[in-house]
């Protein structure tokens, strides 16, 4: 989609280029960061549009079938959860990842139970985009929620609570140890690099040692074997931390 300045949306057909690049429907009205979001996706070949008001998204939606949608929240227009209403009244299976500041977060909880698929705080690391992209084109829609399972752990990512499957109580850990968790449950099988994990954990205005994520990491790691969940963090030396399940 090209938008000239005051002029109506034009449609390109981006199935001329080779292959089918996945489609992408950026929802941003920063225009410093929707232009460094842009260039890193099209740098990771994915094809994006980029709308900076509710309306424009709408439009675009109308005309275009897109993978993927990334929201921000705070759009000049509309709000972006009402906008997440109206775009999953058009397609009930597109998976949305919404972008948000920490602050706007707690105060929407509530909305993103209702109909986000994923979601990441600002500010946040390129790769870490990416990476959650994939993961969530990879789900099948049917599985696509706020929980994610490994073993027979199961992470509640927008409650912020960790259980074993059929157990209702919640696993003990801390904030920062559940975003270890989820960062590791997030990378499905792969490594989860350690620089990435620390970023995230910068990310949330912690303030940390060097070694913070191998202590977190360390005691995420007792906590698993002591409650009996069938899933083992191995460290994978120089690179990161690797979380397998016993059905693997
Ligand atoms: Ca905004």
């Amino acid at each position: 989609m090209i938008r000239e300045p005051g002029g109506r949306a034009q449609y390109v057909d981006s199935c001329k280029t080779k292959g089918k690049p996945v489609r992408i429907l950026l929802i941003e009205d920063h225009a410093r960061l929707a232009g460094f979001i842009r260039k890193g996706l099209k740098a990771a070949q994915f094809d994006v549009d980029l709308a900076a008001k509710g309306s424009d998204a709408l439009e675009d939606f109308e005309c275009v079938r897109y993978d993927v949608v990334i929201l921000d929240l705070g759009l000049p227009d509309i709000d972006g959860l009402e906008l997440l209403n109206q775009l999953r009244a058009k397609d009930k299976a597109i998976p949305v990842l919404i972008l948000t500041s920490r602050v706007q977060l707690a105060d929407k909880i509530g909305g993103l139970n209702a109909g986000a698929d994923d979601y990441l705080t600002k500010p946040f690391a390129m790769e870490e985009l990416i990476a959650r992209l994939h993961a969530l084109l990879r789900r099948p829609y049917a599985t696509l929620g706020k929980t994610l399972r490994a073993g027979n752990i199961e992470l509640d990512v927008v409650a912020r609570e960790a259980h074993l499957e059929g157990c209702d109580r919640p696993l003990p850990f801390s904030r920062r140890e559940l975003s270890v968790l989820e960062q590791l449950m997030r990378r499905g099988g792969k490594v989860a690099p350690k620089h990435l994990m620390e970023q995230s954990l910068y990310g949330a205005g912690e303030d940390l040692s060097s070694n913070s994520v191998e202590v977190l990491v360390h005691r995420v790691r007792k906590k698993l074997t002591d409650s009996g969940a069938n899933a083992t963090i191995h460290t994978v030396r120089g690179i990161g931390y690797l979380m397998t399940t016993d059905e693997e």
